[in-house]
Formats: C-alpha cells, structure tokens, sequence
C-alpha cells in the first residue's frame, strides 16, 4: 500500500496525464497546491470547472470562445474580407501574438491525415464554403502547419477555393517545415505572413 494519501495521489495522476507534465513535475505541483493558501487551489479548480461549461466554438469561426460570434468576428475593425484558415485555435493566439493581422480567422479543427483517418469532412471545410456565400471575402490565407498534413489540407482547399475567384494565399518563408505553427516565434510567424504567396 502507497504511504501517500488518497486525495494527493489523485491530483498527481490527474496532473501527469496533462502534456508536457511528468510524474515529478506533477508531484512538485500537487505539493505546492497543497502548501498554498486553500484560496488558490480554489481559484485553480473553479477556473478549470468554468473552462468546461463556459467555452463554446463560435459559430462563425469555430475558435474557441467564452461568447458568440466571437470576440474577433464581432470586432468591426477586423476585415471580413480576409479569412486565415488555421488547424487549431492555439493557433489564432500564435498568429494574434504578431499583432500583424486584421483579418478573420476560420478554425478547421484539425488537418487531413488519411493515416489517422481524417477527411475533409471531418474538419470545418464545409462550414467554411457556408461563410463564402454570406460574406464578400478577397483572400483565403492558408496557415495550415507546414507539414504533410497541412500541406495536403492547404492543397485541398486550393482547389476547392480557386475556382470561386478568390485569391488564396499560403503562409511559407520562414516558417521550419515540419513545425507546428503555435511553436514558431513571432518574427518567423510576422515574416511567414509578410511573405505569403499566391497559390
Ligand atoms: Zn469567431
């Protein structure tokens, strides 16, 4: 039998399942909850239970989003005309982060891995065909990671795209292929969107 106590082992292995946390890590983290004020383990698990019930995906760009339309789509200042199409919401914060783009975003959820089993229909491609009809948009910046998923993703939607008459452009320079978008720092990321080019 463990001498640990019952409620500590059960943070710990709650905490070594998150990414990126091994089981030392979460140790030193369940110790310092448990030496800190009770206020904030509190805080720390009310923000957590409101992560659940008070985040929705905006029904316009599916980023993730505590109201909706989004904060970003509701914004008058960002074109509409432009869509940056990404695979996950970490992304949009990585591509905000620049301060370099006005634009909207459209968020597919994901990228086509026939490996995995993911098609198109798996993604937010069909809700982002729905916001061409409804609103006047000049360019489609494809930032889909510059990989091979990304890279199939971004050659799928071109040609769906082209043949509507919209410029399609795709984030590349700069940007370390095989990366992850929400890794890449923000002058690579400034750069990559500076430099992007027509498809
Ligand atoms: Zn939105």
């Amino acid at each position: 039998m463990s001498v640990t106590a019952k409620p500590i082992t059960r943070v710990v292995d709650e905490l070594s399942r998150l990414p990126g946390i091994g089981p030392k890590t979460a140790q030193r983290l369940t110790y310092f909850l448990l030496r800190a004020p009770a206020e904030q383990a509190e805080a720390l698990a009310e923000a957590v239970l409101e992560l659940k019930r008070n985040v929705v995906l905006c029904e316009r760009c599916f980023n993730i989003t505590d109201r909706t339309p989004c904060e970003i789509c509701s914004n008058g200042e960002r074109e509409a005309s432009h869509i940056c199409v990404v695979e996950e919401p970490l992304d949009v914060v990585a591509i905000e982060r620049t301060g370099q783009y006005r634009g909207t975003y459209h968020v597919l959820h994901g990228a086509i891995s026939p490996i995995e089993g993911i098609g198109p229909d798996e993604l937010k491609i069909r809700e982002l065909l729905g916001r061409l009809q409804s609103a006047q948009v000049e360019e489609i910046i494809l930032a889909t990671n510059p990989n091979l998923e990304g890279d199939a993703t971004a050659m799928y939607l071109t040609r769906l795209l082209q043949p509507l008459g919209i410029t399609v452009t795709r984030l590349a320079r700069g940007l370390p292929v095989g990366g992850d978008l929400e890794y890449a720092d923000e002058i690579t990321l400034s750069n990559a969107l500076a430099g992007r080019s027509q498809i």
